[in-house]
């Protein structure tokens, strides 16, 4: 599978490496960003008011602002 983004946006073919886990686009290196999913939860005492549901990769067009650009 190739890039979606290079494929769109350049007419390019480059190898992707994940798939955006909103919209299930492939995508390359440069064109995936990583960031954490949280998930609110009721309030208690002591306990975290977020849960932190693990790494999810995303294209640059889903990603969230706290998401990071891997690779170079
Ligand atoms: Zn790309
Ligand atoms: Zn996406």
């Amino acid at each position: 599978m190739n890039c979606f983004e290079c494929a769109t946006d350049q007419q390019t073919t480059t190898p992707a490496v994940t798939v955006c886990s909103q919209c299930g686009a492939a995508s390359c290196v440069r064109h995936t960003r990583v960031a954490h999913a949280h998930e609110e939860v009721d309030y208690s005492p002591g306990a975290p008011s977020e849960l932190d549901l693990g790494r999810r990769m995303f294209c640059t067009t889903c990603a969230p602002a706290s998401a990071k650009q891997v690779g170079a």
